[in-house]
């Protein structure tokens, strides 16, 4: 059949329309968004045809089905509930920190109904959003003031940008870093104002190397966690406490960008010790900043703490006003921070710490659990294993800290691509994202909830079956 013939014969968009299919989305959506879905899918099959690759003509009905994944994905593409496989705690991509229960709690009632966010109770006179959870954290981290932002990345835009417009910040080669997501220290230095003054090379940086550099233009030394890399071998950085004895000595603030940031210990877990908030304030830096949903586990935010004066500076800073939080996100961080006021509390109940702490027996028993439930479905013994791994902090913490964990292990049948497989968990609902290793794909179970073991079983087995394997379902 010739291109213009098939093309005459697709069925018009109320044929489709009049489809079982059509219809049972039109019971619980609006008329526009499933015709809307209805045309895409039209002008995809056309596209196709005049490319030459649509040798058959689709029936309404055909149309119809196709119509209902082009819909949630292109039409209203909400987003998706996802179930965590990869093992990575702290995964950016995946909305990193889960709240505790306290948190969402607590976001609950803030959301739905009005708080005191800007006003005192007392006196009933208008006020500032972070005084409450400033008094938390300077009881938490021994600083004088405290105040928050958006994100990490807007408090150091906000602390550059107040301290050191149109002046010099000195920075080690160290510690120049890119972030992800184009947050690089030398850019968001630029766009604050400052100009950037590198000292000493990329391994070794002395502390000669930043006394050099100082000069009557400078405005502040910056130290920089280096987050999500490592130099090993011949290397050299200066230390907080030398940076700050520095700073003393000419009257210059010491700026720390902790990046993740801890209040916790987490080398508690048997990894490396991540640098803790309370330290740097007590080596005495002057500004330290931090994430909110990193380490600490709670909502998005900058955490700023630090010497009084210099935070009221950064809130007289019209950037402050375009940077600031919502009530959401002070409820939030509010909640998260009373956790942590008993160490002991703060593991139980906030979900980065909880995932962090989880044992190697716990999480195996896990798989044992997700193990049985596929053998259950009738998935064959051979495609499943329960194997030792390893999973990450993410988030840029720690990057060459590995926890062991347990995974399970599905092979695809023989010729099965992999990343097909993956690609239909990730289009499943819930979504689940998972890693490829030697051409099996593996579940982390560290980072899976205890309470999504059998809907991971059934997206696990669902998509097992649309790869046309055999089960009992
Ligand atoms: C993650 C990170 C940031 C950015 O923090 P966000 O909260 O993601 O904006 C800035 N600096 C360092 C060193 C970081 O690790």
């Amino acid at each position: 059949m010739d291109k213009q013939t098939l093309l005459s014969q697709l069925p018009a968009v109320n044929e489709v329309l009049r489809t079982k299919t059509a219809q049972r989305l039109l019971n619980e959506l609006p008329r526009t968004i499933v015709t809307e879905a209805i045309r895409i899918t039209l002008d995809k099959i056309r596209q196709r045809i005049l490319k030459g690759d649509g040798a058959e003509v689709p029936s309404p009905e055909q149309v119809a089905q196709q119509a209902a994944s082009v819909l949630w994905r292109e039409v209203i593409p909400l987003m998706p509930r996802v179930i965590n496989a990869t093992g990575i705690i702290v995964h950016t991509g995946l909305g990193r920190s889960l709240l505790s229960q306290k948190a969402v709690q607590r976001l609950i009632e803030v959301a739905t109904h009005p708080c005191a966010l800007e006003v005192d109770e007392v006196t009933g006179e208008r006020s500032f959003r972070d005084l409450r959870v400033e008094k938390l954290l300077r009881l938490l981290t021994g600083a004088e003031a405290a105040t928050v932002v958006n994100n990490n990345a807007a408090a150091v835009l906000l602390i550059l940008n107040t301290l050191a417009e149109g002046r010099e910040v000195i920075v080690s080669r160290g510690e120049l870093v890119e972030i992800g997501g184009s947050f690089r220290i030398p850019e968001i230095l630029r766009k604050s104002g400052a100009i950037l003054v590198e000292v000493g090379t990329t391994n070794k940086t002395r502390l000669s190397d930043y006394e050099r550099a100082i000069s009557e233009r400078t405005a502040l030394l910056l130290k920089v966690h280096q987050s999500n890399f490592r130099i090993i071998g011949f290397t050299e950085q200066v230390s907080l406490e030398d940076l700050v004895a520095l700073g003393r000595k000419y009257n210059l603030p010491v700026v720390e960008d902790l990046g993740s940031g801890a209040l916790a210990d987490v080398s508690k877990a048997g990894i490396e010790k991540e640098p803790m908030v309370q330290e740097s304030v007590k080596a005495g830096a002057d500004l330290v900043s931090f994430s909110g949903d990193k380490l600490l586990g709670g909502p998005q935010a900058g955490i700023v703490v630090g010497r009084k004066d210099l935070i009221s500076q950064l809130r007289r800073n019209p950037l402050y006003r375009a940077f600031r939080c919502d009530k959401l996100t002070f409820a939030a961080l509010e909640a998260t921070l009373l956790s942590y006021f008993d160490e002991e509390q703060a593991w139980d109940e906030i979900p980065t710490l909880q995932q962090i702490a989880s044992s190697e027996r716990e999480i195996k028993r896990r798989a044992q659990k997700v193990s049985r439930l596929l053998l259950g479905f009738g998935l064959p013994k051979e495609a499943i294993s329960i194997l030792p791994s390893t999973s990450q902090v993410g988030g840029g913490a720690l990057p060459d800290q590995f926890l062991p964990t347990w995974c399970i292990v599905v092979k695809p049948k023989e010729g099965d691509n992999p990343d097909n497989f993956a690609k239909r968990l990730r289009l499943g609902n819930p979504s689940v994202f998972c890693r490829i290793q030697k051409d099996a794909l593996w579940f982390d179970l560290r980072t899976v909830l205890p309470d999504e073991l059998n809907e991971l079983t059934e997206c696990i087995a669902k998509a097992w079956v649309e790869m046309g394997g055999r089960t009992s379902l």
